[in-house]
């Protein structure tokens, strides 16, 4: 957290405006209760099975949140709906119709973030920005989904100095949709920056961050 809020300080943010979501995949119900009591508040995952096993096992917990990190998988997409208080992958307008159309049912609206693949890699989900751009009039006219801003992603990178021009082309797209005066879609979030570059993507804009191993250590592979 110390980090997180030296970074913000460095370029002149609050650094109130950085929340830091703890991504607990394979991390034990047990070890997410000790990151809790020791002032995690979000914690984020990447699959409902797991998901749904540790926040049975956690129970209410005051203060903690769960959002929604992981690859949307259709047949689950359901499942998330009012149970994450963000989900941040929303990767294509189906998924977010789908999730619109839950939210619906349940009478309530389910907050999303959209996926932005910047480093155009096949490997990984997320509108290309000129998809998302098109995208968008569709996805404003979903009533029972608020979208809330981006998330990305970015290549993996060595030197983590390298991914900084994706985290700028993120928060730039950002402002592009801010421009195009959307109804009810917000760009008040973004969602990028992990255990290895946060740093960069702090001093971006990042206003989560979603970090694993540097909170609990090397994932079993
Ligand atoms: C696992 C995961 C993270 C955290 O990665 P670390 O490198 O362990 O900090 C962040 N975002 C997503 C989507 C993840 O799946």
């Amino acid at each position: 957290m110390e980090h997180i809020r030296l970074a913000a300080c460095r370029v002149g943010r609050d650094p109130r405006q950085v929340r830091l979501v703890a991504a607990t995949k394979f991390v034990t119900a047990g070890r997410v209760l000790e990151a809790v009591k020791a002032g995690v508040t979000i914690c984020g995952e990447n699959r409902w099975q797991e998901a749904q096993a540790k926040m049975a096992a956690i129970g209410e917990e005051p203060g903690l949140t769960w959002h929604f990190i992981g690859r949307l998988q259709r047949r689950k997409l359901k499942m998330l709906v009012g149970r994450f208080s963000l989900i941040h992958s929303v990767e294509t307008v189906d998924q977010a119709t789908e999730l619109d159309h839950q939210a619906d049912v349940m009478g309530m609206q389910q907050p999303i973030l959209l996926e932005v693949n910047v480093g155009g890699e096949s490997t990984k989900g997320g509108f290309s920005p000129l998809e998302l751009i098109q995208a968008l009039p569709a996805i404003d006219r979903l009533e029972h989904i608020s979208v809330r801003g981006l998330m990305t992603i970015p290549p993996w990178e060595p030197d983590p100095e390298a991914v900084r021009p994706y985290f700028q082309q993120l928060r730039e797209l950002g402002d592009q949709v801010t421009e195009s005066s959307p109804i009810r879609i917000r760009m008040d979030e973004l969602s990028m920056g992990m255990s290895h570059d946060y740093v960069i993507a702090v001093e971006e804009g990042a206003t989560l961050v979603r970090i694993g191993t540097g909170i609990f250590g090397q994932r079993p592979r």
